[in-house]
């Protein structure tokens, strides 16, 4: 079952009547179940990608369907609906709200969502034992190092169980230790079920993908598979 599908889909910023072309005719199509990266050097449009694919930002021309849905048309509050419910977020910086517990980190988006109090705590306490972190749900994101403070945002990115996960460079504000146990996080998802797509320049954490898409200059040069 295919959750993504972009078809011809450009990007093109206009600053000061200078046009930059961050996306041309991408085609990508992303199944269920699926560990996409996207991969390439500074620049090349992984960040607008996934801006487009997370309905943060809308493409200039080309077609996006997301769950057999087209984008295209929907209004501000049916994308963040969308959103809300579909798409799990993992940022570089982690993006935890610093005065709220690891607990209400997770929670938030499920509020948002309106989901009653019983459903939000068993969601919560799930994904915080599933990134093994039940045992710090109440401390502050201060009081936990980077590679605990990014297990919270798996937490959070999961709880709401959504269709795909989109991680920008998970692992790009972490040493080595850390990367290396948040993209065993990730992989350990993914054996579970989830969609994952994720942009990393690291070639290192760019081959425990399923697929690799490498971007040039906005378009896709080549495309890599796993080795069996
Ligand atoms: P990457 O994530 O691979 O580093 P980006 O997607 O951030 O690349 O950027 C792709 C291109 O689009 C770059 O040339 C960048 O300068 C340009 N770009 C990105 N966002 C904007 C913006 N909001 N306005 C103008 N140009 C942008
Ligand atoms: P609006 O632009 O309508 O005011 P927001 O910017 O508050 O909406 O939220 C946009 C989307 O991001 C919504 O789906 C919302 O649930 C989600 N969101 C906002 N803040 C957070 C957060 N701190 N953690 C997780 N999701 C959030």
């Amino acid at each position: 079952r295919s959750i993504i599908q972009l078809d011809a889909i450009r990007k093109v910023f206009t600053t000061d009547e200078v046009e930059t072309h961050a996306l041309s005719d991408i085609h990508l199509e992303i199944q269920e179940g699926e560990f996409i990266s996207i991969a390439g050097p500074s620049g090349c449009g992984k960040s607008t990608l996934l801006s487009i694919l997370g309905l943060l930002d809308t493409p200039t021309h080309g077609r996006y369907t997301l769950n057999g849905k087209p984008v295209a048309g929907l209004n501000l509050s049916e994308r963040a609906r969308i959103r809300n419910h579909e798409i799990g977020f993992i940022f570089q910086s982690f993006n935890l709200i610093g005065d709220l517990t690891v607990y209400e980190n997770v929670e938030l988006p499920l509020v948002y969502r309106g989901l009653p109090l019983g459903e939000r705590r068993t969601r919560v306490m799930e994904a915080l034992e599933e990134v093994g972190m039940s045992h710090r749900s109440k401390h502050l994101p201060s009081q936990l190092s980077g590679g605990q403070q990014q297990r919270v945002a798996v937490a959070r990115a999961v709880g709401g169980r959504p269709s795909i996960l989109l991680a920008d460079e998970p692992t790009g504000n972490l040493d080595s230790t850390n990367g290396d146990a948040v993209m065993d996080l990730l992989k350990e998802l993914h054996r579970r079920g989830s969609t994952i797509c994720m942009v990393t320049h690291d070639q290192r954490f760019a081959q425990h993908a399923d697929r690799t898409i490498h971007l040039f200059d906005g378009r896709v040069v080549e495309e890599s598979f796993a080795k069996a």
